[in-house]
């Protein structure tokens, strides 16, 4: 099935709001394996929206429409859309019902043009609004399918998940079902992991590889269309063992996973406890760690040691260490993490010092990260260039210390 949305709107053309509806959408289709290969933009102009619907009609199977439900004179696109598959435009009673409803609950008169609203194409399948009045549609014509939705993203959203996506797998679940699973990345681009698996991503067709880059990580997800859920994960299974044997270093975690629930749920599996000396990350290591429920069990404590003195003081790093190599070096997170992890008696010490800028304070240069880490037996330090503005280095830095811990579980050593 081959998808397209059309979002209708001068507002959109104008720059006024971005159409974030289209991403909502393209990114829901996606995950059910239904491919979207157009968007497209266009004004309240009726002319101008038939000759696109006619256009949309040529290349794609299935037509979303976003906005231009309401009740007001600018408002076409259901009158366009009625034109376009030569059906009238129908009194729904229950859509009526509900828009009576909706001003009643307020108090509010109704005026005549919300009547308008309770309009619908002849022969549609009306998609309630559980948080607006305008009804969205679904209309079966000539082999094509096209949806209507309203356009506020509170109103677009729950009608599309409610009622507009079970209706879409309803057409194609007779034939197939679709399941994806996401493998989670980190410490690795997306460039590079795309050149490993250059070969996979160029001869995909079904399970579909589909690799995205955010804040710092890549994630891929696999979507299989099988008959059965079993075959689909057993299509997804085959293809995952290939990308793990070429970049399964780099795999943290699957689906929903963040690095930080990653974490915890590791060192409770394991009965073990860490402990956080953070300077660059200021403590956002550890509020990442403490926004994960049950992440008591494995946070001794942090130690936020900002300045020399509490470096010194509180962590006991030497004098000649912060005069010579100074608090952004090798040796200073050795010591660090090796402090904090004797001091709060954890299983591990892990210690983040570095430069975020924007301007360089110890003659290093900015983006210069150090990470220690140690099990009381073994300390590694790892060097860091991290690149972007001051808070885009404190989240990669605090990203990396939790990768290196989680590397440390993989591995059983450093
Ligand atoms: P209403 O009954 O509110 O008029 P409608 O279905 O006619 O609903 P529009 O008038 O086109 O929708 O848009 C209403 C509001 O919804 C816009 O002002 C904007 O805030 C938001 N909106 C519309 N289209 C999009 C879009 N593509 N992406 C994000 N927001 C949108």
């Amino acid at each position: 099935m081959k998808a397209e949305i059309i979002a209708v709107g001068t507002e959109l053309l104008l720059g006024q709001i971005a159409n974030t509806n289209a991403q909502f959408l393209s990114q829901k289709l996606a995950e059910v394996g239904i491919g979207v290969y157009y968007h497209t933009v266009v004004g309240d102009n009726a002319d101008r929206l038939y000759r696109l619907i006619e256009e949309a009609f040529t290349r794609s199977d299935l037509i979303i429409f976003s906005g231009g439900l309401g009740p007001t004179k600018d408002d076409l696109t259901k009158e366009t859309v009625a034109q376009a598959v030569h059906r009238p435009l129908v009194h729904d009673e229950t859509a009526l019902e509900r828009i009576v409803a909706y001003f009643d609950r307020r108090g509010v008169k109704m005026t005549e043009n919300n009547r308008k609203q309770a309009l619908v194409v002849e022969g549609s399948k009306v998609l309630p609004n559980d948080h607006g009045m305008a009804p969205g549609m679904a209309i079966e014509y000539k082999g094509k399918y096209l949806m209507m939705l309203p356009g506020p993203p509170r109103e677009l959203y729950p009608m599309f998940t409610t009622y507009g996506l079970p209706y879409l797998l309803s057409l194609i679940s007779d034939q197939y079902v679709v399941h994806s699973k996401v493998l989670r990345f980190f410490g690795i681009g997306e460039s590079a992991l795309e050149e490993e698996l250059i070969d996979l991503i160029d001869g995909q067709s079904n399970p579909t590889i589909a690799p995205l880059a955010k804040e710092g990580e890549v994630t891929i997800r696999l979507t299989a269309k099988a008959k059965s859920i079993t075959e689909a994960e057993e299509m997804i299974r085959v293809i995952e063992q290939e990308i793990e044997e070429r970049v399964g270093e780099f795999i943290y975690g699957y689906d929903d996973d963040l690095l930080e629930s990653v974490l915890v749920r590791k060192l409770t599996e394991q009965n073990e406890t860490v402990a956080f000396a953070e300077s660059i990350t200021g403590g956002l290591v550890s509020h990442m760690v403490t926004s994960v429920p049950g992440s008591s069990a494995i946070l001794k404590g942090s130690i936020v040691c900002y300045t020399n003195d509490v470096k010194h003081h509180l962590l006991a790093v030497p004098k000649d260490v912060l005069a010579e190599a100074g608090a952004v070096s090798e040796e200073a997170a050795r010591v660090l993490a090796e402090e904090v992890r004797l001091r709060l008696g954890s299983t591990y010490g892990v210690s983040i010092t570095g430069e975020a800028g924007p301007t360089a304070s110890e003659d290093k240069p900015v983006g210069l990260v150090y990470i220690g880490a140690t099990d009381g037996t073994q300390t590694q330090v790892k060097t860091f260039r991290l690149s972007g503005q001051r808070t885009a280095i404190q989240s990669r830095a605090a990203k990396h210390a939790i990768f290196t811990m989680l590397e440390r579980i993989k591995k059983g050593g450093f």
